[in-house]
């Protein structure tokens, strides 16, 4: 899929484009951010442009050329893949052969393109190989580096890949992505407020395990809004790992939407979760519009706390604690 078809990264995209466009592209690069928002396509993309046998205005990879479509389909002998084996890791083995591959001319492309998917995924002798091959004097490879979790990888690793930010998919971009796969524009609206911005998630959804996925989530954290204590407990649970703090943090903030809705006589305005519209309005019933609001303002604080890669648990703790004191203070609790 060429740059121009990407939908929804156009800072990463153009970032990507405008360096290699100026001829200006680094030896390597680190592509962060959530996983299936796009990553491994502007990877590909990428890998395309800087091979495409006609590249079209723009300029960009044409998309069509055998080059272009042998990437595609992962068969092009300049384009490698190198992907967890052995007990799910990149191993030093794996490092070793892209090292010694890499000084070779590419086969039948202009550049060689390594695409190290996820990156994270090396240990260290394997990451200190990598450093070792990124020492050497640029050459004629390009070295893609993936990741959803950054701080995962070695700081000196970090230092000799220039950084491409992915951020979360946008609703418009979820749901033309989902109308490109022939999802009618209901099935969409209901999959995008559970797909907490990722595509693959968007595209793999299972709705009704996520509907009662996401009952889950809301209902442990109303209960825990009973006692300090079980705020804790709960905090501990929703900040097993990254992602799901962030899937439920962004769930949470599109409940409290829907009851800021509610609670202003919004009728008008469609719910993200309509499925849900009998507790919603209940809970709306109980409480207050203040309350609702610092609630809001409560998750949409952890979420910035987050980006500024903030501690999981304390994040989460903070997050209840302050939505357990508004609902008090309102007295729906
Ligand atoms: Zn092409």
């Amino acid at each position: 899929m060429p740059f121009g078809e990407i939908i929804g990264q156009d800072r990463a995209v153009a970032q990507i484009r405008l360096a290699w466009a100026a001829g200006r592209l680094g030896q390597a690069y680190c592509f962060h951010g959530p996983s299936g928002v796009g990553k491994r396509t502007t990877a590909l993309a990428l890998a395309q442009a800087v091979n495409c046998l006609r590249p079209a205005p723009g300029p960009d990879a044409c998309g069509g050329c055998p080059a272009c479509r042998m990437i595609a389909a992962g068969t092009h002998p300049d384009v490698v893949a190198v992907r967890p084996e052995d007990k799910a890791v990149i191993s030093i083995d794996q490092i070793r052969e892209v090292g010694a591959r890499s000084s070779l001319r590419p086969y039948q492309g202009r550049t060689k393109v390594w695409i190290l998917d996820p990156a994270d995924r090396m240990q260290e002798p394997a990451a200190n190989a990598l450093l070792k091959t990124l020492e050497e004097p640029a050459g004629i490879s390009l070295f893609l580096l993936v990741t959803a979790a950054p701080s995962a990888l070695l700081p000196t690793i970090l230092s000799r890949c220039q950084g491409v930010r992915f951020d979360l998919l946008g609703a418009e971009t979820l749901r033309t992505i989902l109308a490109r796969h022939d999802r009618s524009s209901d099935e969409a609206a209901a999959i995008v407020a559970l797909a907490a911005g990722s595509a693959e998630q968007a595209l793999a959804l299972d709705l009704a395990a996520a509907r009662a996925a996401r009952d889950r989530v809301v209902q442990d954290v109303w209960n825990a809004l009973d006692s300090p204590l079980r705020v804790l407990e709960c905090a501990e649970r929703l900040a097993e790992d990254r992602p799901r703090l962030e899937e439920a943090l962004q769930l949470l903030i599109s409940f409290s939407r829907d009851l800021a809705v509610l609670k202003a006589g919004g009728e008008a305005v469609a719910l993200v979760h309509a499925d849900r519209r009998d507790l919603l309005t209940a809970l709306a019933a109980r409480t207050t519009a203040a309350a609702i609001l610092s609630v809001f303002a409560a998750q949409t604080e952890a979420q910035r706390a987050l980006a500024r890669n903030a501690n999981l648990r304390l994040t989460a703790e903070h997050m209840l604690l302050a939505m357990r004191a508004a609902i008090r203070a309102a007295g729906a609790r």
